[in-house]
């Protein structure tokens, strides 16, 4: 078996270029854009759909950052390596906490306005794994088009910023030296940039976010096909900790059929008091864990999945009647609409919830400042591995780990003064210099169903062993004929991320954080390794395992 190299031959089409790409418009690469520019560079942002488009957007529940009087980073820290099941780096916690208060206040800066108690003070709340009161959110539960709508502001009141929509990005493009210089992307017109062409730059920061849609059911929009890791990978980059894949406990159960993006009921509507309850109305989760519905996800995701085994039910019920009408419609306006949208009130109704996929804690590894193992290529926001997640993301880290990270990447650039060369079509070439392979989006559907079952909440040897056999001879049979669209490209995406994703929760034998092995249900200390992958000229996989604190690039001593 080998994975596809490249999605294009190299082309000769049109090109543009800047000081610094940013491929992608969610929070990650809204705050890198607006902090190159701050440094006087020119950015070339480009994104597949829309610049609203993408997971952001869609965030319910909030920011965690250390902002109450209560609280500290250090506090911040302790729940967030807990939650992390031992495999998260320390160091880029400690970033992450730390240098959260004041990135938050950035985002406010930029305009983002967050919701406020009387006394004016931003309203902080609580999710699952956190022990103080310190998510902010806004519009209620709409955090994430708050954030999107002032970051979208912010970037399109610069000149210095030039933003391509319906610009897919294709493959990298390195010099003979390996050091990046450049994308190249396919975008839907109108005018002299239609098709395929390249964009040119020292500097290449991935912000594609997440990859949900190698799923059947998922939180995330149907952009996020994982895109930046299987760039990456066919760039020769390493990729890590892929396998701990989070589910949420609790989306919306809309029947078995139902496929692609799912109504996500946020977290902070059991940290103002909801619970989970079964068919039989028992609080199944008191007893599995000391925070009991409030525990962290992977916890409640688990024994959601138990008690329907148990019960044979497919799904659970979320209870948050006891919130009562003024808060469902002053703190959950989105989640009562949507709710309502679907027959169900929530005021006085139960909610059906199940498991589905939700936030990928592993990607593109990184080090502290977002760098890749690839000279000139960086990654932030859900693409990125930055090693703040290790086996389990806690709730509202990740707007956190964008505004965090992209502010790091745009000092690192500043720091390493990165130069623009005039680079001869010749002295440039794709990721493999070599034709083009694609497979059909036709095998899309069956390809999320299968992940779903085989290597979804729960897995086993048998069940990821049938994924990869079913993966592999779909890679071998594969001859694309005509010319590739965008889902072509885009489902080539998904099957690469889907292979690398089933081969390391294969080798990983054992449970731990959000990954769920039945056949290994204990955390070995043996395991207590991240595994990082990347992929050889003719496309086969090579894994090796790393400690947590391991960070790439950095010259042990
Ligand atoms: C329903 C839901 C609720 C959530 N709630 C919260 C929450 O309350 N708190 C929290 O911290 N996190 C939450 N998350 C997670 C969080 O929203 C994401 O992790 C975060 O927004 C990711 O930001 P990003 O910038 O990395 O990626 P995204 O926001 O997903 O943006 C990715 C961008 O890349 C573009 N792109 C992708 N591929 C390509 C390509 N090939 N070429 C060009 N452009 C490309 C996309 O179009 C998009 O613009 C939630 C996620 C979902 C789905």
């Amino acid at each position: 078996m080998s994975l596809p190299v490249a999605l294009l031959a190299p082309s000769s089409g049109w090109t543009i270029s800047a000081d610094v790409i940013v491929i992608g418009s969610g929070v990650a690469g809204l705050t890198t854009a607006l902090r190159v520019r701050a440094q006087g560079r020119s950015v070339l942002l480009v994104t597949k759909a829309t610049v609203d488009e993408g997971s952001t957007r869609w965030a319910q529940g909030g920011i965690a950052a250390a902002l109450a009087d209560d609280d500290s980073p250090e506090e911040h820290l302790r729940d967030t390596l807990e939650a992390g099941g031992g495999l998260c780096n320390e160091e880029a916690v400690r970033i992450l906490v730390t240098e959260g208060p004041d990135a938050v206040r950035e985002l406010i800066a930029w305009g983002a306005r967050f919701d406020t108690d009387p006394t004016g003070s931003i309203s902080l709340t609580r999710e699952g794994g956190h022990h103080r009161n310190r998510i902010a959110h806004a519009g209620g539960d709409a955090t994430g088009a708050e954030v999107s709508r002032a970051l979208v502001a912010a970037v399109s009141a610069d000149p210095g910023i030039e933003i391509v929509e319906n610009a897919l990005v294709l493959d990298l493009l390195k010099d003979h030296g390996g050091v990046a210089v450049g994308v190249t992307l396919h975008v839907i017109g109108p005018g002299r940039r239609d098709g395929v062409g390249a964009a040119l730059a020292p500097v290449v920061v991935l912000a594609t976010g997440g990859f949900g849609q190698v799923f059947g059911q998922t939180t995330n929009p149907y952009v996020s096909t994982g895109d930046g890791v299987a760039l990456a990978l066919r760039a020769g980059a390493a990729v890590a900790d892929l396998e701990f894949v989070q589910f949420h406990p609790t989306v919306m159960w809309l029947g078995p059929l139902a496929q692609g993006q799912q109504p996500l009921v946020s977290e902070a509507v059991r940290g103002e008091g909801a619970v989970l309850v079964d068919d039989a109305g028992e609080r199944f989760m008191l007893g599995e864990h000391p925070m009991a519905d409030l525990a962290p996800r992977d916890v409640v995701a688990k024994a959601i999945r138990r008690r329907m085994r148990v019960t044979g039910d497919a799904h659970m019920w979320l209870d948050g009647r006891q919130l009562g009408a003024d808060m469902w419609v002053h703190r959950f306006p989105t989640i009562l609409a949507s709710c309502r949208l679907r027959g169900i009130d929530p005021v006085t109704d139960l909610i059906p919830v199940a498991p589905a996929q939700h936030y990928a804690s592993g990607g593109v590894m990184t080090d502290l400042d977002g760098r890749s193992t690839i000279p000139g290529l960086y990654a932030c926001g859900e693409v990125a591995c930055s090693g703040v997640h290790g086996a389990n993301r806690l709730a509202s880290n990740s707007l956190l780990e964008g505004l965090v990270f992209g502010r790091r990447i745009a000092d690192a650039i500043e720091n390493d003064q990165p130069e623009r060369r005039v680079i001869a079509q010749s002295d440039m070439h794709d990721a493999r210099n070599t034709s083009g392979s694609v497979v059909a989006n036709t095998i899309r559907r069956s390809l999320q169903q299968r992940m779903d079952i085989d290597a979804g909440v729960l897995r086993s040897a048998e069940s990821l062993v049938e994924a990869r056999t079913w993966i592999d001879e779909v890679l071998s049979n594969q001859e694309f004929r005509g010319s590739p669209r965008t889902e072509d490209w885009e489902a080539t995406n998904v099957i690469t991320v889907a292979r690398v994703l089933v081969e390391h929760a294969w080798l990983r034998e054992e449970t731990r954080g959000s990954h769920w092995r039945e056949d290994h249900p204990d955390a070995e200390e043996s395991w207590r390794v991240r595994l990082v992958t990347t992929m050889d000229h003719n496309g086969v996989l090579r894994t090796e395992r790393q400690a947590p604190e391991w960070i790439p690039g950095r010259v042990s001593t």
